[in-house]
């Protein structure tokens, strides 16, 4: 079975994609966004993968790819097209080439013109290619800099895409209005740039007279591409917390396991905040020593009781209830809260100290 999942940078407009193979468990990104590498990586913790490549479908101008700290993190191997020229990758492509993940493949196509190094990947029975900036939602990537060329995007086009099958999938690098998919038959019908009629001259026409602004982040996203997004100094910009283990979920918010919990639970470096009503507090699942009971129907106008400055972690039976709570603490202002994964029940089951409990 076939894992495949569309994701979306909201900042830079910028898909990225998932595809994996259930039974061996490796999955593959197609540009990943520097900002969305936490989120990426906790999806593919959830659905159990992991991540043996991370593709680029060109050196990208509008923002930096995660594919380095997806690797310093995960492990996988960062792959793009030798014409790139980018520094640090692990394997250099080229027309003709296969990307393997389990006993599932993708080809590449080179299709330069929006940059010299532009690929196109296909998924190994041609029900889905992944465009990049070459071919958009009945549109294409602009040619005037990175190497483009109109002459070389019109022939990429032609060639390299419109001659898959017609029931073909393509899905872009970018969208502006939403849109998430097209097919071959609908871009040679309705592209208005390359489709029907046009020809190469008309698409050269239309493209030198498309002004456009200079990209926001060209001059950053460039050279941090070059680098596969290697940041200068290696500095990781995002913050991660250092009170205890925790970890992002796929929805965005800060897990603690139980066996990370019993390890700073002591010494009151935490609070842990019991949402849970008083009957329950009191009632069969017992409590965790030092918790305190703040339902969570009274949280809000109890925030006075809690220390900004240490930590906080919300419990309560599942796990469910204690995620609000989280989403209440984050938005009143404490920065470091985090909700016990699985609430009572899991920490019980992983052998949790607990006061008041009745079996
Ligand atoms: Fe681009």
């Amino acid at each position: 079975m076939l894992i495949f999942r569309q994701l979306f940078d909201a900042t830079s407009s910028t898909y990225t994609y998932l595809l994996a193979e259930r039974a061996s468990g490796q999955a593959l990104l197609i540009d990943p966004v520097y900002e969305q590498a936490r989120r990426d990586a906790a999806l593919i913790a959830e659905l159990g993968l992991t991540l043996v490549w991370t593709l680029e479908t060109h050196v990208h101008a509008d923002h930096v790819t995660g594919a380095w700290l997806l690797r310093e993190r995960l492990g996988s191997r960062i792959a793009l097209a030798r014409a790139g020229a980018a520094q640090g990758a692990d394997h250099l492509l080229e027309q003709g080439d296969r990307v393997a993940f389990g006993a599932r493949w993708l080809d590449v196509r080179a299709t330069p013109g929006h940059t010299n190094g532009c690929l196109t990947y296909v998924q190994d029975d041609e029900s889905r290619a992944f465009s990049g900036d070459c071919l958009l939602i009945r549109g294409c990537g602009r040619t005037d800099f990175q190497q483009g060329s109109s002459h070389m995007l019109y022939a990429s086009v032609h060639e390299q895409i419109f001659t898959l099958p017609a029931t073909c999938l393509i899905y872009p690098g970018h969208d502006y209005n939403g849109l998430t998919v097209t097919s071959v038959e609908e871009e040679r019908r309705y592209n208005p740039r390359l489709g029907g009629e046009v020809s190469e001259g008309d698409f050269a026409g239309h493209m030198s007279n498309l002004n456009l602004p200079h990209p926001k982040k060209l001059d950053i996203a460039v050279p941090a591409n070059l680098r596969c997004g290697r940041p200068e100094g290696d500095a990781w910009a995002g913050s991660e917390p250092s009170w205890a283990h925790l970890h992002c979920t796929f929805g965005g918010l800060w897990e603690i396991d139980p066996q990370a919990l019993s390890e700073v639970a002591h010494g009151g470096q935490v609070q842990i905040v019991d949402v849970r009503e008083p009957a329950e507090f009191h009632g069969p699942l017992g409590h965790i020593p030092d918790a305190q009971l703040i339902p969570l129907g009274s949280l809000q106008d109890s925030l006075a009781k809690l220390d900004r400055g240490r930590p906080v972690v919300a419990v309560c039976r599942s796990g469910s209830r204690s995620a609000r709570a989280v989403a209440m603490l984050q938005q009143a202002g404490f920065a470091q809260a985090a909700n016990l994964a699985g609430g009572m029940l899991r920490w019980r089951v992983d052998g949790g100290r607990v006061d008041n409990a009745q079996e």
